[in-house]
């Protein structure tokens, strides 16, 4: 096998034996025949594909991701399904050679791996959107061509192009979730989440998938079951439509890499919609249930009817089996909601703020978690962040530094969580809108983007952020395996990308610049 698309590769470089999170060499085969067939639908597909192609196709790249499936037989039954659904479009020949993409000069591998990675990303995010009942036919066509660009031999220009243009078409689809989950839950608002544990049965939901919360919270109305959420589902006690079910207690735990201690014991079943699943521990594995894209082999499933609906009765059942807590275990309180549509309704406050000189600088230091220890870094950076000075967070990176108490700046807290990796379209229209009001250009705003990666939805949302012109951005814990030395090159010399150093080196450096 052969994997380096995230940022725990084995040594720095690439998986080779088996994965460090878990995968297996016959499931990296399984996935990379099924990128393969994907990549063979999208050249099938044509300039119009049809809306249930795209479905195949982002379901299939969603699939592929670090710690969503690790289950080969689904991945091989998977990449069947697109093979048949090619066919059925007339699509000739054979699906290119699983790992043909990885082999040949040593920039194009690393652009066309850039490129592959970015797409699991955004078709991850077309998923998302697409779970809630919204798709975008210009968005889906970008996203079908970008896949078939990648069946054929490509120079390193038209490559890096095509990364942009991703990034670009990105944007629109994170819009496209961003109103979708709108629509669905309401206009997020901020909000103090519980860490109390209360007493009685209860049902921890992981992931993603808002849509599969509130069809939980739906069927555990009136059950005396509670509702806690997990790592990146905190930001759900934002949303109006899913914060009015009493039964919605507050939030357990941290970022996914800990789920492994955090399970350990832990009275009650998790259900896990999206990534970031690691393989479960024989203490808890019997606790654990997937559904939707999310899957490993031997854990209990929900899977959804014809309509999309789930029916999560044996939760309940095991729930209740299981008893939860025997006795409050008190916790204190962490704040969300401080999304795009929250900040920019205060717009004039945060203007006034800064014309004020009370915010002198913001900073994003968002985006995914991982095990290690170098990203102490974040949380010495947040600490050390001047107190005339916002930070903005999204990801589950905030797990880090959201139980900092950093105090207030003007009218709100200096630590403004703005929800999940998912609501990155928020945090670019919130830089948009400051650039607007004070004319000029987000490269000129008093803001700094400080990103930790893991996966590949973070590698395409940096892709969108290239793509808006954004430069200056700080990134780590390590750079990407896959951007070789070439390819780093131009990103350092067009986008200014900084490499983390030291959150001392870094501030200074940032604070500094006129
Ligand atoms: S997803 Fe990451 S850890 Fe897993 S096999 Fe690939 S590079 Fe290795
Ligand atoms: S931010 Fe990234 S690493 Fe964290 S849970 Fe979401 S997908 Fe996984």
């Amino acid at each position: 096998m052969f994997c380096y698309q995230c940022e725990q590769t084995a040594k720095g470089s690439g998986c080779t034996k088996s994965g460090v999170c878990g995968k297996t060499p016959e499931t990296a085969a399984a996935q990379d025949l099924l990128t393969s067939e994907l990549i063979a639908l999208a050249m099938a597909a044509g300039e119009n594909p049809a809306p249930e192609t795209v479905d195949l196709l982002a379901e299939g790249l969603f699939l592929t991701l670090t710690n969503v499936s690790f289950d080969a037989a689904r991945a091989e039954a998977y990449a069947a399904k697109v093979k048949q659904a090619r066919t059925a479009l007339g699509g000739k020949g054979a699906a290119p050679v699983p790992n043909s993409l990885f082999q040949g000069e040593r920039d194009t591998v690393s652009l066309r791996s850039t490129l592959l990675f970015g797409l699991r990303g955004m078709g991850a995010y077309r998923y998302h959107a697409q779970v809630l009942g919204k798709r975008d036919e210009a968005a889906d066509k970008r996203l079908t061509a970008a896949l078939a660009f990648l069946g054929a031999e490509q120079a390193p220009e038209a490559l890096l192009a095509r990364i942009l243009e991703v990034g670009a078409a990105n944007l629109d689809v994170l819009a496209l979730l961003d109103a979708a989950n709108s629509a669905c839950f309401g206009v997020p608002a901020p909000a103090a989440v519980s860490l109390t544990r209360e007493k009685g049965p209860f049902i921890l939901i992981s992931g993603h998938d808002l849509g599969d919360l509130a069809m939980l919270l739906e069927q555990t109305g009136g059950s005396g079951v509670n509702v806690y959420t997990h790592g990146e589902m905190l930001p759900a006690h934002a949303y109006p439509e899913l914060r009015k079910h009493p039964q919605l207690k507050g939030h357990i735990g941290t970022a996914w890499q800990n789920q492994q201690d955090e399970f350990d014991g832990l009275p009650g079943p998790v259900l896990f919609t999206t990534n970031c699943l690691m393989p479960p521990k024989a203490s808890y594995a019997d606790r654990v249930y997937t559904t939707g894209v999310t899957d490993f082999p031997g854990a209990a499933r929900v899977e959804a009817d014809a309509q999309g609906r789930k029916d999560f009765s044996a939760l309940i059942r095991r729930a209740k089996e299981l008893g939860g807590y025997t006795q409050e275990l008190p916790g204190g309180t962490v704040t969300t909601g401080y999304g795009g549509k929250a900040l920019i309704s205060s717009a004039g406050a945060v203007i006034d703020a800064v014309k004020a000189g009370g915010i002198k600088h913001f900073f994003l230091v968002g985006g995914c978690d991982g095990g290690k220890s170098a990203r102490r870094y974040y949380t010495e950076f947040v600490k050390q962040t001047p107190p005339d000075t916002a930070v903005l967070t999204l990801g589950c990176g905030k797990f880090r530094f959201n139980t900092l108490d950093l105090g207030s700046i003007g009218p709100f807290p200096r630590l403004l969580d703005m929800g999940q990796c998912n609501d990155a379209y928020g945090a670019i229209q919130v830089a948009l809108a400051l650039a607007g009001a004070f004319n000029c250009g987000v490269n000129e705003l008093p803001l700094t983007l400080v990103l930790s990666w893991f996966e590949q939805k973070a590698v395409c949302i940096l892709l969108t952020l290239l793509s808006l012109g954004i430069k200056n951005i700080y990134i780590g814990p390590s750079l990407p395996a896959f951007l070789s030395e070439g390819v780093l090159k131009t990103l350092v010399e067009q986008y200014h990308l900084h490499p983390i150093t030291t959150p001392e080196q870094d501030l200074k450096a940032i604070l500094s610049r006129p």
